[in-house]
Parts: structure tokens; sequence; C-alpha cells
């Protein structure tokens, strides 16, 4: 009867992952070498079965009972090589094939070889096996015995190897009575102590949710160190009393900080469970992963953090007994089938590889690169003390692709590098210094945050623009509102005749022109009457409560408003500025107005607009928008994402929004036509999808919220040009809907500051959830990614977005204080001009997309509106009854947050305590 053995603790943790996840050729350990020569296939063949007749662990098969794995260890020793003829060409393919094809544990051996003839005396060797009877070390040992094996069959001398110490089977028994005598107590304590609290899952910016049927595959790159910095660390790790290991495990922590601002990090780092000199010789699974938890606290110099990193390692050396699979059954760590345990990085620095027929004088062998395989971990860093070059240290990094793209890889390999090569010449340094760039990685980001300039037309006005179309195509319908459409030549009379009445009350250059008006064809005609007489337009929603209405009129300094007669109370009239009425029936405008132009002395740094947003002190804050700001803005648009003079383009946001300006202007600057939708339309998506079907629009912007309600409307038929989403983050479902209902979708990203949008990126369908990236910035536009301290950040880093070029406002109107806060200077490193610092923390992705990932400070959007939670509690503190107020958004049940405030009133002191 078969002899039915136990497992070892490693052996029953890789039993359990198959069973997990079958299929996956993830416990497949493989090498591939090129050999030159006379290789003789006999011999290698007989060579192998006798290293498979030494090593009971290559003829063992596993199986279960009653839910249980036993092994059985049998007695032959099958033919495991393959030799067969592969053209050069179809190489590539054969040994992936071998490399990837999966064992089942119940069949022998777990040990696969190939021997490819290439050409005369040209061969390719795979060896593939199965990470349940081996481990890397396992190799070496394997090709040692084989190359001795092999070198005495062609002497014709027997291979007579000392014996064994000790079997497999007889170390298990070993582990096993370990694990029930308490011997390993004491290591136990150990790491029950050290990793009380620690995080239990590592995660960095930019990556995606864990899919359900992961496929384990993983983006790699790597590189070789030059000489130089690979000697610089081994003689930096002399003087520090510390091994290499010890100074790239540092390094490779500092890089992990740096990309995702972590301090607490739990490295796995795999070590030999060959304690003892007689396990040396054996094949079999004795690798045992151990972890490092390496914090990186505030002010810690690069020495400080080696010498901590080799406590850890030190420590885990002495307490590496139990095997993982045991420590993680002892230790009451947070246990997900998503992820592996305890840790999710690696950090493996792997011996040196075999070298099989190293002293062969006939034979040539040289390692062939292996292609990119699977991993099980999150992350890992792999160091090899390459062979090839004395000292020298080639460093590869893997990422699971299953969570993170193949940048992610290239970002943390590039930080490891910089870390290193600063690290070590400035060790005392605060390690918060190392997030400065290195000048290869400057010319990079400069590519990316700042692209070299694209004309803009010279034009000393928005209005040049539209009135060069006007002239252009005259008899083209330009919008159509509630009451029809209009030609180009149409509205451009009409805005002459209203700026006519606007003049006759006082209105010029200078002035600020109050639109009190919905979105209507009204309004885009007295925007462009502002602009006419070379006053700036302000915004002003007719729903705004009294108050903000009358504060911003006044703040604003507005000469004239611009409204719409007949509301019941009506606080535009009563606010005391001059209102003309659009419906008024007594007053007409002169018979002949002077053609729609661009007035006198008007330029580029006149204000073109006037918009209030919230303010975190209390009171709204007016942006001022200058001329060559809108100019740049209408030419980038027109030419990215690109409108043209058959599209049709929905106008759908309030005036109030900046963003209407794209669906207003854009339009009559390329010849095309705007569909105004009225208050009703734009508040029924049904309607919404009947005013687009009934005028063949064919851009449409709008928000998530809207396009979120929208995409449940529409038809399945129903198709657009252009979708752009923007003013808020789009969600990755969202976005893969748009995908579907037009050719091209475009999330939109900017604030009022910066004029409308300031990045834009074309968005991809993605069905692996992967954020929604802003993307790049529009033209003559710049956007870096700065720290607190204002240094430019690395590609990956989350950090500041600050922006500049042609769309910065001029400021804030009559806070000089408050625009010096946010309107900054830049720094040399990104090119000295003025920057508007957003609030907004994003990451630039490894291809030059920016990422979006939340605010430095609370200001929300609560249905498209940007609002500081500070604004209304300093509101409400201003309140009799009230002592003190906070206000924040909560996300209760719904998508959208709520504002909610809690209030202590002024007489709380004196009620009762209860
Ligand atoms: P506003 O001044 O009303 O345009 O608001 C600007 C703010 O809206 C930005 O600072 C961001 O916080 C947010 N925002 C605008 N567009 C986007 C977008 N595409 N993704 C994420 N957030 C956005
Ligand atoms: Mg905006």
């Amino acid at each position: 009867m078969e002899l039915r053995n136990p497992l070892s603790f490693g052996q029953e943790r890789i039993w359990f992952l198959e069973r997990l996840m079958p299929g996956l050729p993830i416990h497949n350990i493989s090498i591939s070498y090129e050999i030159t020569g006379p290789l003789d296939p006999v011999a290698l063949d007989a060579a192998f079965r006798h290293v498979v007749a030494r090593h009971s662990p290559l003829r063992t098969s596993f199986h279960e009972a009653d839910g249980r794995p036993y092994c059985v260890v049998h007695e032959d020793a099958p033919a495991v090589l393959d030799v067969v003829d592969v053209n050069e060409a179809d190489l590539l393919d054969r040994v992936r094939a071998v490399t990837d094809g999966i064992f089942d544990l119940s069949t022998w051996p777990l040990l696969r070889v190939e021997l490819c003839r290439t050409g005369e005396d040209i061969w390719v060797l795979t060896v593939v096996v199965h990470h349940i009877v081996a481990d890397g070390w396992s190799l070496s040992v394997l090709f040692d015995d084989l190359c001795a094996a092999y070198n005495a069959l062609r002497a014709d001398t027997a291979w007579r190897p000392p014996m064994l110490p000790l079997t497999y089977e007889r170390h298990v028994v070993q582990e096993r009575q370990a694990a029930r005598n308490g011997s390993w107590d004491r290591d136990i304590a150990y790491w029950r102590g050290l990793l009380r609290d620690a995080p239990p899952l590592f995660s960095m910016p930019g990556s995606r949710p864990r899919p359900t049927a992961p496929t384990q595959v993983a983006h790699q790159t790597d590189v070789l160190l030059e000489q130089a910095d690979a000697l610089a660390v081994h003689a930096f790790a002399k003087q520090r009393r510390a091994s290499s290991a010890m100074v790239l495990a540092a390094a490779w922590a500092v890089a992990l900080h740096r990309q995702s601002g972590a301090t607490d990090i739990v490295l796995g780092m795999p070590v030999s469970g060959r304690d003892r000199a007689e396990l040396n010789g054996l094949i079999g699974l004795f690798m045992n992963p151990v972890p490092l938890r390496v914090r990186v606290a505030p002010g810690m110099s690069f020495d400080d953090l080696v010498d901590h990193v080799r406590d850890q390692m030190l420590g885990a050396l002495a307490h590496r007994r139990p095997p993982f699979a045991a420590l993680v059954a002892e230790l009451d760590v947070e246990r997900s089938l998503a992820y592996l345990p305890i840790f999710q990085v690696l950090f493996n620095h792997a011996t040196v590889s075999p070298q099989p027929f190293a002293a062969s004088p006939e034979l040539g062998c040289r390692r062939l690169p292996a292609p990119p395989g699977l991993t099980q971990a999150d992350i890992g860093l792999v160091v090899v003390d390459a062979t090839d070059a004395d000292g020298a240290l080639r460093l590869a990094v893997e990422c699971s692709g299953d969570i993170y793209d193949d940048q992610t890889p290239k970002l943390l390999l590039g930080h490891l590098v910089t870390v290193l090569r600063h690290a070590l010449n400035n060790s005392r340094a605060p390690l918060d210094l190392f997030r400065t760039v290195t000048a290869s990685e400057r010319d990079q980001l400069t590519a990316w945050c700042a692209p070299p300039e694209t004309p803009v037309p010279a034009a000393a006005s928005a209005l040049e623009l539209v009135v060069g179309q006007i002239a252009r195509t005259p008899d083209a319908p330009a919008v159509t509102g509630a009451l029809g459409s209009l030609t180009y030549a149409e509205l451009g009379r009409a805005a002459a005749a209203l700026a006519e009445r606007l003049r006759r009350h006082g209105a010029g250059r200078g002035t600020v022109v109050a639109v009190n008006l919905d979105r209507s064809v009204e309004a885009l005609t007295a925007m462009l009457a502002a602009w006419h007489l070379g006053a700036a337009y302000l915004p002003v929603d007719p729903g705004y409560p009294e108050q903000r209405l009358r504060f911003i009129l006044d703040d604003a300094g507005a000469g004239l408003i611009v409204s719409r007669g007949g509301g019941p109370v009506d606080t535009v009239s009563a606010s005391g500025t001059p209102v003309v009425f659009v419906d008024d029936p007594d007053e007409t405008a002169a018979d002949d107005p002077a053609a729609l132009s661009v007035p006198p002395g008007a330029g580029p740094a006149d204000l073109a607009y006037l918009i209030y947003t919230s303010g975190s002190t209390g009171t709204p804050k007016g942006v001022e928008i200058p001329h060559r700001a809108v100019v740049n803005f209408l030419a980038a648009m027109a030419r990215t994402p690109g409108v043209v003079a058959t599209d049709v383009v929905l106008a759908l946001t309030s005036p109030s929004f900046d963003i209407s300006v794209l669906e207003l202007i854009v339009p009559l600057t390329v010849g095309a036509r705007t569909v105004v939708a009225s208050t009703t339309d734009a508040r029924d998506p049904q309607r919404l999808i009947n005013l687009i079907r009934r005028n063949q629009v064919t851009v449409v912007q709008a928000t998530p919220v809207a396009w979120g309600q929208l995409v449940d409307f529409a038809p399945q038929d129903l198709r657009l040009r252009l979708a752009l989403s923007g003013g808020e983050a789009l969600n990755r479902s969202l976005a893969n809907r748009l995908c579907a209902l037009a050719d091209e979708v475009w999330n939109m990203y900017g604030p009022t500051e910066t004029t409308v949008w300031s990045l834009a990126g074309r968005v991809r369908p993605d069905q692996e959830g992967a954020p929604v990236p802003i993307g790049r910035p529009i033209d003559n536009t710049s956007a870096w990614v700065l720290d607190r301290a204002g240094e430019v950040l690395p590609a990956g880093v989350v950090g500041e977005l600050h922006i500049g070029g042609a769309g910065l406002a001029l400021g804030y109107r009559g806070r000089p204080e408050l625009t010096g806060q946010r309107f900054v200077p830049g720094s040399t490193a990104t090119g000295g001009a003025r920057l508007y610092r957003t609030g907004d923390l994003v990451r630039l992705r490894g291809d030059g997309e920016f990422e979006f990932h939340g605010r430095t400070d609370t200001q929300i959007k609560i249905r498209g509106h940007r609002v500081e939670p500070d604004e209304v509690a300093a509101l409400l503190r201003r309140h009799p009854q009230v002592r003190d107020a906070v206000v924040v958004a909560r996300w209760d049940d719904d998508q959208e947050p709520r504002l909610v405030a809690y209030v202590v009133p002024r007489d709380a002191e004196a009620a009762p305590p209860g």
C-alpha cells in the first residue's frame, strides 16, 4: 500500500492556493538557457533521471482525502527530458508553452524539461518545476547535480554523489514536531508584537478595484544599475555596517513611501528556510517569506532608515523558523481571498542564479531573459546580484496587472533609482528632501506639465472671433431657442441693438453689466452686447437668494442689470442699480445700430466676465477673467476636443457657470449652431432627449450628475459625436456608459479661476475599473504637481495641482490678499510664471495624463455647485443665537453629498448638561 505523507506548512499553503485559483501557472518556477556546443542529449536525459532518482520531491505526487492533502513518494525515476527541433522563429512561443504549462499535482514528476535544437550545436534548455516541490535555491542544487551527473556519464564513469543527510519527508516530520512541541513560541511572540496594529493592506494611488477573477499577470520592468551606483550601494552598506540588501530594502521603502505617501509599510522578504547546513543539498520547498515592518517617520534620515531596516532584518532572520503559513494561522491577521495576508509588497534579494556547464570547456551556456510572468503579490522588487559584471545589481520591479497599469512599475523603479542616487550622497538629510526630481525626470515633466506653446489668434477681444464668423457665414443658423432660430447676422444685429440700449443707460468700456437671465438666446445676446461696448458681463442666476444677489451686485460694482421683467417681487429693481428689461415693450432700440464690433481701444487684458464662487470666509468671491484668457480658451476648444461648422451644440448650463462659455460662444467661432435648452427642458431628461433628437445635436457638455440622468433616458439608437463631462470627478462606470453613447468622450477639468477648462482628456472604455484621468493641459496652459513646499513632484506622486498660462484670471475682485494667497509666483523649476493653486490633489500618471485624487480642503461640489462648507458655517456664526457652527458634507445613502450643519446655541452654556 502506498504511504501517505503529510505536507510541509509551505506545501499546504501552495496546495490551498492552487485549489483557490486553478488553471493558472502561478507556481511554476522556470529557467531557460541557451547552450552552444556539442551537447549530448542522451547523456543529458540520463543525468536528469539520476537527479530525479536522488531527490524524492521530484518523485512526489499530491492528493486529497477528506478535504486534507497528503503526498506520495514514488520509487521510479521516469524520463523528464523532451528533445525537439524548433525554428528560431517559433522558439519563444515554444518556451512560453512549456513554462506556462499547467501541472496536475496528482501526476508526477512535477518537473518538465525541454531541449530545443534550434540549429547545429545550438540548444535551448528549459526547466520548469512546480513550487510545491522546489524553490529558487533548489534550481542551483538541480543544476549542480545535473552537471556532475552529465560529466560523469560523458566520461563513462558512474556518478556516486554522497548520500543526502536527510530527506524532505524527514524535514516535514521535524517541522510538524516543532509546531507541536512549542519550540516556535518565542518566535511567534516576536511576530505578534512586531505586527500589532500593522496596516493590513498597502495601496497606491491609481489602483483599480480588484477583479473577482484575478489573472495574476504581472507588469514588469528592470534596470541594470550602473556600476558606479552599484558600487556605491555596496560601499555605503559596508560603512553603515549593513548588508547591501538592507540598503536596497530601505531605498525600496522610500520609493514606496514616495509614491503612496504610506509611512508604515510591511514588506515580505523571501528567505531561505535552510537554516542548517544539512538542508543545503536538498531540492524541496524551504523558502519562507518573513515580514519586515518599515516605518518612515518624519524627519528621519536615510542613515536612520537603514539602521531601522537592519534591526528589522536581523530580527526577522532570528525568528524565521515558523513557516509563513503557520504564522498566518497563529496571528489573528486580517484574511482576504483578494490579497495576501500580512504583506502585499515583496522585497526579494535573490541569490545568484545557477550557472550550469560553467566549467565545461566545450559548452557555452547563457541564461535567457524570462518572459513576464505572473505574480501573487501586488508589488515586488527583485534584486539580482548580476553575475556578468562584478558587483553589478539588476533591479526588477513588478506589479500586479490586475490592479495597476503598466506604467506603475516604471514609476516605482524610477523612484528607487532616484532615491538610491540621492540618499547615498545625502544620507543624513531628512528623507522628505528626496521628494525632488532628477534632471532627466525634469525634462520629461516639463514636456508633460508645460507643453510648448501654440499660436493664439491675435484678437483683442473674444468678440473679435465671433464678429469674424458673422462676416464669414452671415446666413448660417447660429442659435436656436424657445422662440426659434437666429442666423449669425440676426444674432449680431440683436446684440448690437441691445448694446445700444445698454449704452443709453450708461454702459461703456469697463462697465460691469449684470446678466440676470436664465439660459436663453437673450442671455447670449446680452453677453455679446456687453462685449460690443467693451464692458464685462456678470452672470447672476435669477434663482439666487436676494441677499446673495445684493452682495454680488454691490461687490462687483455692477453699473447695469439686464433682466426679464414681470417677477412678483422684483428684487432686481429694488437693488438700486439701473435695470434694462430685455422684454420691455416700451423701449426700442435704434433702428440702425452700429454693426457688432470690437470697441476701439479694447485690449486682451480687459475684463470679459466676472463670475462669483463660494468663499470660505463667508462671502462669495468674484473671479475676473480677461479677454485674452477667453480667446485662448475658445481657440483651444475649437482645436481639441474640436468643434466644427457642422456641429450642433446643446447649451445646457446656466450662464452663471463658466462652462456655458463653451456651449454658447465656442460654436459661434467656428460656424456651428447652438441649441439653447429652456429651464423646463433642462430639468426633464426626456424633454432633453427629444430636444437633442429634434435638432440633431452632435455635442453635449454636462456635469457627471446631469449625464447620469441623461444616460438613463437615452434610447439605444441615440448617438452623439462628442460628449464632454466636467466639473466633478467622472467615475468609471459612467465613463463607460458615455463611451457607448458618443463617438468621442472627454473628461474636462478646470476651476473658474483658470477659465472654464484647463485640462482635457479623451476617455476610453475600460472594463477593469481603471480611474478616469482628467487628461493633459489644454493649449498654452501649464499644470504642475507641487508638494507643500512648492517643489515639483515626480510622476506618480499625489500633490496639489497648480495651473499657469493663458487661462489665468486677473484675480479676485477687490481682494488683493486672497488673490495673493491663491495666485502665487512660480519657482524656477516651473518656469517662474504665476500659478493658480487649485486645492485639487492630483498625480501625473506614467504616460503624462493627470489623475484627480480629491481636495486639500473641504470644498465640495453639490449638484455642480462649488461649495465651501466654511462659507455656510461663517454665515451661521453671524446669527445672534449661534455661538459656534461646523458644516460638513455627508454622503449618507445617496451618491450626492448633503451639507449638514452642527451649531452650538448661544445659551448652551447656561443649559444643564444632559
Ligand atoms: P468650478 O470653479 O466651479 O469650475 O470648480 C472647480 C473644481 O471642480 C475643481 O477645482 C475640481 O475640484 C472640480 N472639478 C472640475 N472638473 C473636474 C473633473 N473633471 N474631475 C474632478 N474634479 C473636477
Ligand atoms: Mg470649471
